[in-house]
This record gives structure tokens, sequence and C-alpha cells, in this order.
């Protein structure tokens, strides 16, 4: 059989010297497993004792006023209810925040709205006033002078115009050419069809 060191010397250390020593006997291996199972229970005892101990320790963050005592379970107590103000606090925080990022969010959006609006007021203002050009433009054109003269008939008195349309004008001094006459006779002829 195979015994441990210390199972040898303990044997060895328990025997009656008067006898030769043959190795540990019944008796022997029988202590030897009370001491092992006493020591087990002992080490188990101890570990429960630490263990609990370590759940008992709790370490809070508390404020106190000095020269005061206190009760631990009141200091938890304070310490959680600190702790859920200190919470609160943070959540109003970050709710100003959110609060603050949407107004200057809303803020941004309505300056691009009038801004657009701005843009397409102008766009449209340039817009009426290339048309009132070309407007004008067109009107210039219908009442000049079909004899190239330049001149623009302003408010009809001599001038010869169509008697079909609005938009055909000779001016005195180049009606007096012949080539005109015809032309204007030309032109209300075609005028006239239409
Ligand atoms: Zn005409
Ligand atoms: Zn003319």
């Amino acid at each position: 059989m195979n015994f441990s060191k210390t199972t040898l010397f303990i044997s060895r250390l328990n025997h009656d010297p008067s006898i030769p020593w043959e190795g540990p006997t019944k008796r022997d291996e029988f202590l030897i497993q009370e001491v092992v199972a006493g020591l087990q229970t002992f080490l188990s005892s101890v570990k429960k004792f630490a263990d609990e101990s370590s759940t008992k320790i709790q370490t809070i963050e508390v404020t106190v006023r000095k020269n005061f005592l206190y009760r631990a379970d009141e200091l938890i107590r304070e310490s959680e209810r600190e702790k859920v103000e200190k919470e609160i606090i943070l959540k109003e925080k970050e709710l100003e925040k959110e609060k603050k990022r949407d107004e200057r969010k809303r803020k941004r959006e309505e300056e691009e709205k009038k801004k657009q609006e701005r843009e397409d007021l102008q766009a449209e203002k340039k817009a009426k006033k290339v048309k009132e050009l070309e407007e004008k433009e067109k009107k210039k054109e219908e009442n000049s002078c079909k004899g190239d003269c330049g001149r623009v008939c302003r408010n009809g008195g001599s001038w010869m115009g169509c008697e079909f349309c609005d938009v055909f004008w000779v001016c005195p001094v180049c009606y007096r050419s012949p080539i005109m006459k015809q032309t204007m006779a030309k032109h209300e002829k075609r005028c006239q069809k239409l």
C-alpha cells in the first residue's frame, strides 16, 4: 500500500518506541482521516466567515457634517437618496440639453425657410421685371415706324395705322413715300385675311 509522506511521518511519530515500527497501522490511518476531516471543516468555516464579512462591507459615498455622529444604516439610506437625487439632476440636465438642441434645430430650419422665401420672392420679382421689359420691348417694336426711321408712335396723332391690327404703324414722314403706302396696303390685305 502507498502512503503519503505526511501519513508515514505521523505514523512514526505516533508509534510506541518500545515496539519496532512496521508502517502505518489501522489506528494511524483512522487518526489521520479524523485530523484531515477536522482541518477541512475548520477551513470551510474560515472561508464562510470571510465570505460573510466581505458582503457586510459596503462602500458608500455620502455628504456628512463634521463632529456629527451617524448610524451606518442612516448613512446607507442617505447615500441611496443622494444617488437617486444625482441621477434625477443628471437626467434633468440631459433633458435640458435635448431641449436646447431641438430649439437650435427649429431655429435653423426656420431661418432656412425664411431665406428660401426671400430667395423665391427675389426670383419672382426678377422674373416679373424681365417680363415687363420684354413686354415694353415688344410694345416698342409694335409701335415703331415700319419705315425703319426709328420713330415710335406714342399717341397715334397723324400716324397711319393698319385698320385691322394694332401693331403696324407708319409715321407721317415715311408715309409720304409711295413704297411705304404700298407696303401698308399689302399688309392690310394680308392682315384682313387673318
Ligand atoms: Zn395689320
Ligand atoms: Zn417713319
